[in-house]
């Protein structure tokens, strides 16, 4: 799971940056409320190894970066001085997004379609040789209402799915594999740091909301190319929000016009004050960043709505003229900028209980 998306105080913030042209105003109350939270008044790093100046330097640089543009991915800024620590009551906190969560399935790109919630995604790669799913949803009933409904009413057929790729081992994402594989007889791929996750005695994220981890299968790793029919599918380790988390690069076409897009498999670091995690996830948004220029991607979709802001990006697609400018392809820089916007957030949270830990 994305753990900002499931709290209050989180989704109080979007609603406050969602506001164009507030930036400023925006920047010194994440600042306020980073180094309240801290406890801290002023610029030197206290006993528990906190930083504020530190602190208050990234989130000044990711509310530059982000501009008026880039809302969602500054959210993450949140967490610096309050660090998700995962719940003895996950059900409760995962039960109000799940609920009431379905939402007819979107056709985004010529091959690419949304199969997933209002919580949490579903993308589906439509090839000639079949379907490549990326992340199966909560549960046996998420997959039979959303993935194998949803796939139907945009005209496909769910028996033509091949690969399910899960982005990482958290329930969110895993939770309806197992419905696709005895149904479809879908292979299930994930990298072998989070299967390893996954068979571990106790999850580090569980509720019985969620369906239970899918059997060992097929194994992916960092550089290596995943192909089915026309279309290949690049595989990037992107640790961080989970130790074996991956991100994926694949061709999408709008009315026949090549883009790229990056499906970046987890932000927000929500297993708690984990110094390794925050500085794995900052050193993944500034390779990928580099990989963004050298693959020109224009196009960045995240696993949960909420970050790639798909409520209003499939609004605006549904209103798009003939012609007019598609809402997800916002440009090898923004694609850029959104990672880097994430970064610095990451950093400023790490910076925010161990400075010490934080990358240069
Ligand atoms: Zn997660």
């Amino acid at each position: 799971m994305d753990g900002e998306v499931a709290r209050p105080l989180g989704l109080g913030l979007e609603r406050l940056i969602m506001k164009p042209g507030r930036s400023n105003r925006t920047q010194s109350l994440l600042v306020a409320a980073a180094v309240s939270a801290l406890g801290c008044s002023g610029g030197r790093q206290n006993a528990r190894g906190a930083d504020p100046a530190r602190v208050n330097a990234h989130i000044s640089k990711a509310t530059e970066i982000a501009g008026a543009d880039l809302r969602t991915p500054l959210e993450l800024c949140e967490t610096a001085g309050h660090v998700h620590v995962p719940s003895a009551d996950l059900t409760n906190e995962v039960r109000a997004p799940m609920a009431n969560s379905y939402m007819d399935p979107v056709r985004v790109f010529d091959n690419l379609y949304f199969v997933g919630t209002t919580w949490v995604s579903s993308w589906a790669v439509r090839t000639s040789g079949g379907i490549v799913l990326i992340d199966a949803l909560d549960n046996d009933q998420e997959a039979h209402d959303s993935i194998e409904g949803g796939l139907r009413k945009l005209g496909l057929d769910p028996a033509e799915i091949r690969y399910v790729l899960i982005t990482h081992a958290h329930g969110d994402h895993y939770g309806g594999a197992n419905y696709l594989v005895r149904k479809y007889h879908a292979r299930v791929f994930l990298s072998e740091i989070d299967w390893r996750e996954l068979e571990k005695s106790s999850l580090e994220f569980d509720t019985p909301l969620w369906g239970r981890p899918p059997r060992r299968d097929g194994i992916v790793k960092d550089g290596e190319r995943l192909s089915l029919g026309d279309t290949t599918i690049e595989v990037y380790a992107t640790p961080g929000h989970t130790p074996g988390a991956l991100s994926f690069a694949f061709p999408v076409s709008d009315h026949g016009q090549p883009h790229r897009a990056l499906l970046w498999g987890g932000f927000g670091i929500n297993a708690g004050p984990i110094a390794s995690r925050f500085r794995s996830f900052v050193e993944s948004t500034r390779r990928a960043q580099t990989l963004v220029r050298d693959e020109h991607i224009d196009v960045l979709i995240a696993n949960h709505p909420s970050i790639d802001d798909s409520p209003t990006k499939m609004k605006e697609l549904a209103q798009r003229p003939p012609g007019g400018r598609h809402s997800y392809v916002i440009g090898e820089q923004a694609v850029g900028r959104f990672l880097a916007v994430a970064g610095e957030c990451t950093a400023a949270a790490l910076a925010s209980f161990d400075a010490s830990a934080a990358p240069p």
